[in-house]
């Protein structure tokens, strides 16, 4: 079966600027993300992962084409979603908008407080018009008891609200639409511990339930373990490593991606945890590194690794790794 999401080969340069007094002049350009391709499928929840400013979240924006891409290809349903957002009709970008909806890292930030939850949950039934007025209060209790809230809750505003449960209104008014696929951006980093369990397992259910997609970016490995059927390891702009998610957490090859399983907390005090410290901190993306973007804070590094780009090799069934030495890792 055809993947929901491609992603081919995609691009984002921020151009960066001279401070000059009359003209401002193009001097650089961070590579934010930098030719990474990947693919989502029906109903699967893959993650995304790696250290803040990697380019995670920039990847999720260009998908959304809250970004424009500098270049590559996003297909959605095996339709070219730049060119709709681009040249399509309102039709059209109102149905792919409708198809692909975002969950943000902050649910206090990213809900109105001079709105009841009535309003805005039922707020996509304005702007798509896919629900009928008559419908609107039965749709928004049924998505409230989806996401595990109360009827009542409709009338309340969200400084009435803990982190999770306003999380959760976030979530109901993204399912308000029907969407086939769902960006979480670190649904659960602003979140007390006890609370993001719950918020975890929400997600699970509505995959199962409605059949929903996710892209789940988060820096924390456990959630992503927890919740995602492949896992994608990004560095500096790169997808360095990707495989189904006990593969990665079980053989991980590349010693980026070793380094942040390493660091991964162990339930378990009679085990010792052997943190591997990667050197330096991460390179600036207005200048990547030369040959693989990791070789300055890798201790195998060699010229080879200096100088040539590794290729993203397919090693193990669904397993691919971006590394000259491989091999010798696997
Ligand atoms: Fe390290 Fe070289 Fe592999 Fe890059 S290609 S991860 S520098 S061994």
């Amino acid at each position: 079966m055809a993947p929901l999401l491609e992603v081919k080969d995609l691009v984002k340069y921020f151009p960066t600027y001279s401070r000059g007094i009359f003209r401002k002049k193009i001097v650089g350009n961070v590579h934010a993300v930098d030719g990474i391709s990947f693919s989502v499928n029906e109903s699967e929840i893959v993650g995304l992962v790696g250290e803040s400013g990697c380019g995670k979240t920039t990847t999720g924006k260009l998908i959304l084409y809250l970004e424009r891409p500098t270049k590559g290809e996003i297909l959605f349903d095996g339709k070219n979603a730049i060119e709709i957002f681009e040249n399509g009709s309102k039709e059209e970008k109102m149905e792919l908008r409708r198809s692909m909806q975002m969950v943000f890292q902050n649910p206090y930030a990213s809900l109105d407080p001079r709105m009841t939850v009535f309003d805005i949950i039922s707020e996509p039934f304005k702007i798509h018009k896919h629900v009928p007025r008559n419908e609107w209060k039965e749709r928004v209790y049924k998505l409230l008891e989806l996401v595990g809230l109360e009827p009542y809750h409709a009338e309340r505003y969200p400084h009435e609200f803990s982190g999770g449960q306003r999380q959760r209104i976030c979530i109901a008014r993204a399912i308000a639409v029907e969407p086939r696929f769902i960006i979480a951006d670190e649904p659960v980093s602003s979140l007390d511990v006890s609370i993001r369990a719950q918020i975890l397992k929400l997600i699970m259910d509505l995959q199962h339930r409605l059949g929903v997609s996710y892209l789940y970016i988060s820096h924390d490995l456990s959630s992503v373990r927890q919740i995602s059927q492949r896992v994608m390891v990004m560095y500096l702009g790169e997808i360095v490593e990707a495989a189904p998610t006990d593969e990665l957490f079980d053989h991980s090859i590349h010693p980026y991606t070793r380094a942040l399983i390493s660091a991964v907390p162990i339930p378990d005090p009679k085990r010792k945890m052997n943190i591997i410290l990667l050197p330096g901190e991460v390179p600036s993306a207005i200048n990547p590194p030369s040959g693989c973007r990791f070789h300055p804070r890798c201790r195998y590094a060699t010229s080879e690794c200096k100088e040539e780009k590794p290729s993203f090799v397919e090693v193990d069934k669904d397993h691919y790794v971006s590394c000259h030495h491989y091999a010798e890792f696997a």
